[in-house]
């Protein structure tokens, strides 16, 4: 039996369209399978489902901090004066050059000040807020650091990559939120993106410290650097949600793209609808009900807007 997970089998109908691979032929059809045209980018369809759910996971990525100006500092244009994200986001990098690495987060957090949430942020906090009263819960599993989610309002948020806007002590292990600016004196004025500008070469007591009492130890970003493992607490929250979530969105990154790649086949092999709203358009190994192409501030509004059927 072969069976499509995306109900897409038709090239000329759907945008992504391509054969899914035999490799779903184990998935039992639900009825979110069955249709005879595709789904992929019918929005009636996925409102439908929209307004039954009451427990909905959205994983989001690095697309919708990037619609938001927020730099990435990976691919083409993504450094940091020399350097890519994976040469300084490391434990290494920040032991052998704290003061460095402090440079590249200060100026991240100070970027951070000149930059909104876009439309996908507030449709996704609107939303959780409407359907709360509702009864209805929305969850947001984020890889972005920067907050953006939070500031538009979303509550229940799970990130799993930390924030730029928490310190770490690396002595006694506290976390706190730090929203100061800049984050100590000697970095006022440091942090300078382009190739040319020279380290400042801050000495390591005059980073930014832990300010428990009678600790002292150094601060560092309260985010999962490469080579690190997620927090297992935080984890395990994703997890449950993704174990009882009836309706998962993707936004931001494509289902085959970390961290969405992790989380959406558990979700989809339960049947549970997963749709996508991203800027790929390359054919995937793997493929859900729903794909929505484009900006996700354009589409994700409509998707997310009241439905008819909800109650005040
Ligand atoms: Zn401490």
């Amino acid at each position: 039996m072969f069976v499509s997970v995306c109900a897409c089998m038709s090239v000329s109908i759907c945008q992504v369209g391509y054969q899914m691979p035999p490799l779903w032929g184990h998935l039992r059809p639900s009825k979110h399978f069955t249709a005879s045209l595709c789904l992929c980018a019918d929005l009636a369809a996925f409102r439908e489902i929209f307004s039954k759910a009451k427990n909905i996971a959205i994983i989001t990525g690095a697309g919708v901090s990037a619609e938001s100006g927020v730099p990435t500092f990976r691919g083409a244009g993504g450094y940091w004066r020399k350097w890519e994200a994976q040469e300084l986001a490391s434990p290494e990098a920040f032991a052998r050059n704290p003061s460095r690495v402090w440079e590249f987060y200060h100026y991240r957090r100070e970027v951070m000040l000149t930059k909104d949430p876009n439309p996908a942020h507030l449709a996704i906090a609107e939303c959780e807020e409407r359907l709360s009263k509702q009864g209805r819960k929305v969850t947001v599993i984020t890889q972005n650091i920067d907050e953006l989610h939070h500031r538009a309002g979303s509550k229940n948020i799970l990130e799993i990559h930390g924030s730029l806007f928490k310190t770490r002590c690396m002595t006694c292990g506290h976390e706190a939120a730090n929203y100061k600016s800049p984050i100590c004196a000697a970095l006022e004025g440091k942090g300078a993106p382009d190739p040319d500008t020279r380290d400042a070469e801050i000495p390591v007591q005059n980073l930014p410290r832990c300010e428990q009492t009678g600790c002292h130890g150094l601060l560092r970003p309260a985010v999962v650097w490469f080579g690190e493992t997620l927090d297992a607490d935080i984890l395990t929250r994703a997890e449950k949600v993704l174990d009882s979530c009836d309706l998962c969105l993707v936004v931001g990154t494509s289902s085959v793209v970390y961290p969405a790649a992790m989380f959406a086949p558990q979700v989809a092999v339960r049947g549970v609808p997963v749709a996508e709203f991203n800027m790929e358009n390359t054919p995937a190994t793997m493929r859900f009900k729903f794909h929505f192409h484009g900006p996700c501030g354009t589409t994700l509004p409509p998707a997310l807007a009241r439905h008819e059927t909800e109650q005040e």
